[in-house]
């Protein structure tokens, strides 16, 4: 396997040591063959909310696994999946089934460019929306460029329509438009970036998205496939109030298991195959398995009305914890928070976009990574991941991760 990995980041290389090898996961808590034991922050990266292997959870995969995995033909649990999903998320009207945020990201732009029967999109530098050609692209900072690939084997037919600006930079988002605003498809945006490091959207920012789409008649593509029901269960969409023409929804939303989705207004959306002329199919597509994860792990989200509250003051007390030991050995961090997501990059100036994200302290985060595992916290092994909690997670969790902390920034002390 290509670095040892079935994907690029497990590799631990960023950081210089190889990666435990996992054995098993309960709750909070993961596992490695050699017996150590870590309190996760990783949660597989994003989809684990209820905790590993949660009781509940595990039952019902047990009890449909025992029934066949796949059909192939429809069944009664992708309606109840998507009933669930399209409750919390009310500008989803239809709703497609697939099997990763990467296509779901990657059949939401076939759908914009065919529905406006335009062809550039608008993405943001640092924003990672999966890993299909068009959206493989960045264009470095500064005023807005017409991209570049950012991965050999992309090719510059498909970069030239996909414009990077950077991410909270209005005047750039005007600047594209003003030159070429009838040309674009679609917007396609993190409304809480979390594939940089955490970066909030700046205020205004999402709003501006929204009105110079419509001006335009270019679609507002929320990509929520990490944010969506963690930062509010309703995601960012319910957190800023604007109401985006697609949304794409990955992670939570299968509970552990292949399973995302993208869906919006109904006009746009009767335009997929069959109903429509925009193809897009998958064999294992809204299979039984992965639909059941997904609607066991929301209704446990939806049936206690505190849950986001409880996850987001328990992940606020830690944030808080390591601000405060950071600033006991005068360590500059710049922490930030939606809901369960959190981070921090070792920077002395705000974090608003890739550009300083990239600034940060790489050595100072790789001393603090390593201090951290070598305690038992399980941490991505990056600067530019967020970290999560889950609801397993416990105040002793808490305090021990707080406590692995101070020791660890000791360590970044100048
Ligand atoms: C993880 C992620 C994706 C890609 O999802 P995969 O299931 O890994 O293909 C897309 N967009 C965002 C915002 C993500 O965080």
């Amino acid at each position: 396997m290509p670095g040892g990995v079935n994907s690029p980041v497990r590799s631990f290389s960023n950081v210089d040591c190889n990666p435990p090898f996992i054995s098993h996961a309960a709750g909070s808590h993961i596992f490695d063959i050699d017996g150590n034991e870590y309190i996760d922050y990783v949660g597989s990266w994003g989809p684990m909310i209820v905790g590993h292997a949660h009781p509940r959870v595990v039952k019902a995969l047990q009890e449909v696994a025992a029934k066949g995995t796949s059909y192939g033909a429809p069944t009664g649990l992708e309606s109840k999946l998507a009933k669930l999903v399209m409750k919390i998320y009310p500008s989803i009207e239809v709703i497609r089934m697939v099997n990763s945020g990467t296509e779901a990201t990657m059949s939401a732009l076939r759908l914009a460019r065919g529905f406006t029967k335009r062809e550039k999109i608008v993405k943001f530098v640092g924003c990672y929306h999966g890993h299909s050609d068009g959206l493989l692209v960045s264009a470095g900072s500064g005023l807005a460029t017409f991209g570049v690939p950012s991965s050999p084997g992309v090719t510059q037919g498909t970069a030239k329509d996909t414009i990077a600006i950077p991410y909270n930079d209005t005047a750039a988002v005007e600047k594209v438009f003003a030159e070429c605003g009838e040309e674009i498809a679609a917007v396609i945006v993190e409304p809480i970036a979390g594939n940089m490091g955490l970066v909030l959207p700046v205020e205004g920012f999402l709003q501006t998205l929204r009105d110079i789409t419509i001006k335009y008649g270019a679609l507002l593509i929320f990509d929520e496939v990490m944010c969506g029901f963690r930062c509010a269960l309703g995601g960012a969409q319910e957190l800023y109030n604007i109401k985006p023409d697609l949304t794409c929804l990955g992670k939570i939303i299968g509970g552990g298991l292949p399973c995302a989705a993208y869906g919006g207004r109904e006009d746009i959306m009767r335009q997929i195959s069959p109903d429509g002329k925009v193809y897009q199919a998958g064999t294992l597509s809204g299979n039984p398995l992965a639909m059941t994860a997904g609607i066991e792990t929301l209704s446990i989200l939806i049936e206690d009305a505190d849950f986001t509250n409880k996850i987001t003051a328990k992940t606020s007390r830690l944030v808080e914890g390591l601000k405060s030991k950071a600033a006991m050995f005068n360590v500059n961090i710049q922490a930030q928070q939606a809901g369960s997501m959190f981070g921090f990059f070792f920077s002395d100036k705000p974090v608003n976009n890739y550009d300083d994200a990239a600034a940060a302290d790489q050595m100072k985060f790789k001393t603090y990574f390593t201090a951290m595992l070598e305690q038992g916290i399980y941490l991505a092994p990056s600067q530019f991941e967020t970290s999560f909690m889950s609801s397993a997670h416990s105040d002793k969790d808490i305090d021990k991760t707080i406590t692995a902390a101070e020791n660890a920034f000791k360590l970044c002390a100048d």
